[in-house]
């Protein structure tokens, strides 16, 4: 075995410093962006970083970034980290397992005297999740320009207060325009799997290829109330008997074409919504993820033409809206070839894999050569206090982020 170069313990001990750095202690992790968590473990984050040796600024969007100067400083950055917001009630290893692997990475770094000709940036990302403002990815999507200062007065989070006022609270002057790079070559992501395939095949590191495109249809289905007890079963146009068979067939379809797409209805309203009552107007959601464009039309496509058979045969009349559409994104085939090297020369097992939940990569690859290592969680479990990672799985990851990173900075060509 290979000498490993990163250090499991002081992964262990960032993972475990962080967790505490929460708003629900006990029930796991809840770290919102721009609150007082935030700002505690952004403290946490900015010392780890200059102990690296890092030049650390939070830039106009609130991201920590920490640069490692590069023997060419006009060379485009090579950049590796992830999202330091939660969910409520997270895990401690969604995002901030990344960022820990990275910093650790600049430890080794600063640590050998490693002479990079890229300038090398850590960054810990904010508001990835949406949680607290509702449209995720703030930080990536600001560094790549598809965010801008317009949203600063547009989201609003619950109470009520915009998001430049709590930037503004938290100390920052926001500007989200400003936040924009165009001077970075590549983009590393360390992060769960947050599914079941890497433990369950017992393999080291996911080279992720796509990220799934997450397309939303908000399906409405009109029919007539009546009478519970009066109106005869032929007589009938029920428009939850209705939804219940397209939810049904929504299942079957997605089985039949199969290609690793997924949907699911996770939300549903009936009204008038009481127990006597038959009801006359359904609203639903279908959220469908695939790794192609082509997959998401094929599914939807099957899922209107049984939506068409259901509407004659139950006498209703359903109508699709499309609120929210994210096209699958393809990662870099450089970069994964680099992952895979790098896990072959360390002796890990790898797959080649798509990613069904989002990340801050599928914006960083509008702008940059992007590639992500996932690493197994726990069961698949994520978004839960009960997410968990092994730190020698996580330390694998991290040996193979830092060989990834050391190569792509040494690389010639931008
Ligand atoms: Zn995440």
């Amino acid at each position: 075995m290979m000498q490993l170069r990163t250090s499991c313990e002081r992964l262990k001990v960032d993972i475990e410093a962080l967790a505490k750095y929460t708003s629900t202690p006990g029930s796991g992790v809840t770290r919102l962006s721009f609150t007082e968590e935030h700002r505690l473990a952004n403290e946490y984050i900015i010392k780890q970083m200059a102990d690296a040796g890092l030049e650390v600024f939070v830039n106009s969007a609130g991201t920590v970034v920490g640069r490692r100067e590069g023997t060419d400083p006009e060379l485009p950055v090579v950049m590796m980290g992830s999202h330091i917001d939660t969910v409520k009630h997270g895990g401690a290893f969604d995002g901030t397992a990344g960022v820990v692997a990275a910093i650790e990475a600049a430890r080794v770094m600063h640590r050998s005297g490693f002479k990079n000709r890229h300038p090398i940036e850590v960054v810990a990302m904010t508001e990835e999740e949406g949680t607290r403002f509702n449209d995720g990815m703030l930080s990536s999507e600001a560094m790549a320009g598809l965010i801008t200062n317009k949203a600063l007065d547009d989201l609003k989070d619950d109470c009520g207060i915009t998001l430049r006022k709590a930037m503004q609270d938290f100390g920052i002057k926001p500007d989200l325009d400003r936040a924009k790079r165009s001077d970075i070559k590549a983009f590393v992501e360390l992060h769960i799997e947050q599914g079941p395939m890497l433990e369950a095949k017992g393999t080291d590191i996911g080279i992720v290829e796509n990220i799934a495109g997450i397309s939303v249809y908000k399906v409405t289905v009109v029919g007539k109330s009546g009478h519970a007890g009066t109106t005869p079963m032929h007589l009938r146009s029920d428009a939850l008997l209705a939804a219940a068979h397209i939810i049904t067939a929504t299942n079957d379809v997605v089985n039949k074409i199969g290609k690793g797409s997924v949907a699911t209805v996770g939300r549903i309203g009936a009204l008038p919504g009481v127990s006597n009552v038959i009801s006359n107007f359904v609203q639903f959601s279908i959220d469908i993820r695939a790794s192609k464009q082509e997959y998401l039309d094929e599914v939807i496509n099957a899922i209107k033409a049984e939506a068409r058979i259901i509407e004659n045969k139950f006498k209703v009349a359903v109508s699709f809206e499309n609120p929210s559409n994210g096209k699958p994104v393809k990662l870099s085939t450089r970069i994964g070839e680099l992952i895979e090297e790098s896990a072959a020369e360390l002796g890990y097992s790898y797959i080649r894999m798509d990613s069904g939940a989002a990340h801050d990569s599928m914006a960083m690859a509008e702008i940059a050569d992007t590639g992500m290592i996932f690493v197994p969680c726990k069961g698949g479990i994520s978004h839960n206090s009960d997410e968990w990672t092994d730190y020698e799985s996580l330390q694998k990851g991290a040996e193979v982020l830092l060989s990834v990173v050391e190569r792509l900075s040494c690389l010639s060509g931008a």
